[in-house]
């Protein structure tokens, strides 16, 4: 008998891969290394918002035992208004559950939803938290693609195309990672119609919703489908740079039949595993309130503003590359025109070089060999050094 599951040979992160694990045995040997894998801010420098800091310090008794296994109530009232402030219609308190980051909502989610064989629809590229969690739960991901020639938009001809019996849900990733862009309402409704036509369950996975640029306006995608079942995700880890405190929920919407269904079977599982961290979400309320601090970091003169802007300069500058301006997040994904014919072989050799590390195309289910992604993290000097270095090297390559 085999130690562990076949499972196991079917997930893998690219993120926190085989290139990383060189990169901290380069960091033990006093090498200094870029680690550009991770959307990780606290790790480059970003501040825990004063807001945050008050509340964790006010509320530390009130956080040592387990709390209610679907999240504390003063959270899931704060969370449900923040959802309600975009537009999502006739939910309430109950609709809300919370639990250690998207990462274990994922989980749930997928160990709700999914037999063995069902099919649910996943973006190419993809956050591989997905793809690992639909197979984790038995089910199959079915990849549609994202066009580069249309700013990264889902294909929906492509979407239509993949639909058969077994598809139970459409996963959409908007602000998007690892493209950075914002989808437009044509191609959302788009995707709402597909699903209401097709009777998909609608995940949305929102986590960059504060963050994007230029007064651009991140639509929910629940608002453009109120009839539909959309689960609808979000967190503090990128808008308030807290992603170790590890806090994230879900929303539901929808019919109120599927919801109580929903309610019910998600209950069962997060009652399993008893309640998240109490204390982060102790800090919830004051985190909703607080916009100031996700504001500061997208405007002129902002970190996020400014490291994206230097990220452009750098990247205008190296030939044989091209990429879509990321509207939101702190992603770029660029596209290299030469034939590379590894691209894991390309970020491990560039880490050895140049010293930065970044994560390839294929780590995303981009499959082509011509891409990449880096995070926008460093400050701009350091940001603008390092896609010089990644340009040179690139050109030595040709
Ligand atoms: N979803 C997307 C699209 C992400 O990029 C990330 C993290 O980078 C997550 C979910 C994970 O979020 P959390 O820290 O809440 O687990």
């Amino acid at each position: 008998m085999e130690l562990y599951s076949a499972k196991m040979n079917m997930i893998h992160s690219d993120i926190r891969g085989k290139n990383y694990y060189t990169a901290l045995q380069l960091e033990q040997q006093c090498e200094k290394i870029l680690k550009l894998n991770t959307g990780n801010p606290p790790a480059f420098g970003f501040d825990m918002p004063v807001s945050v800091k008050n509340a964790l310090l006010e509320n530390l008794d009130k956080a040592m035992g387990y709390c209610d296994p679907r999240g504390m109530l003063p959270a899931r009232q704060a969370i449900t208004e923040y959802h309600v402030s975009k537009g999502l219609k006739n939910i309430t308190v109950d609709d809300v559950f919370i639990g250690n980051g998207i990462s274990e909502i994922a989980s749930i989610i997928n160990t709700v939803l999914l037999n063995a064989g069902d099919e649910v629809l996943l973006p190419m590229p993809c956050y591989s938290l997905w793809s690992n969690e639909v197979k984790l739960a038995g089910g199959v991901p079915v990849f549609y693609r994202c066009d580069e020639t249309c700013g990264w938009n889902p294909d929906t001809e492509h979407i239509r195309s993949l639909i058969t019996p077994k598809t139970k849900a459409i996963l959409v990733i908007n602000p998007n990672n690892p493209t950075g862009v914002l989808y437009s309402t044509e191609t959302l409704t788009e995707i709402a119609e597909i699903a209401r036509k097709n009777n998909l369950i609608v995940l949305s996975d929102e986590i960059y919703d504060r963050l994007v640029f230029d007064g651009k306006v991140h639509i929910s995608f629940a608002t453009l489908a109120p009839d539909l079942t959309v689960i609808t995700m979000n967190g503090l880890s990128k808008s308030h740079c807290l992603c170790g405190f590890r806090c994230g929920w879900l929303i539901l919407s929808g019919e109120e039949k599927t919801k109580q269904l929903l309610r019910e079977a998600i209950t069962k599982i997060v009652s399993i595993r008893l309640s998240a961290n109490a204390l982060m979400q102790t800090v919830i309320p004051a985190a909703m309130k607080d916009t100031a601090y996700t504001e500061s970091m997208i405007q002129k003169g902002g970190r996020l503003y400014e490291q994206r802007k230097a990220a452009f300069d750098a990247l205008d500058k190296i030939d044989g590359l091209s990429y879509v301006k990321n509207d939101a997040a702190f992603y770029v994904f660029p596209k290299i025109h030469h034939e590379i014919t590894d691209d894991k072989m390309f970020a491990h050799d560039l880490l050895l070089e140049k010293k930065v590390l970044i994560v390839p195309g294929s780590g995303f289910m981009q499959n082509d060999h011509q891409h990449f992604r880096i995070v926008l993290l460093p400050e701009a000097d350091v940001l603008g050094k390092a896609i010089t270095d990644i340009g040179k090297f690139l050109n030595k390559q040709l």
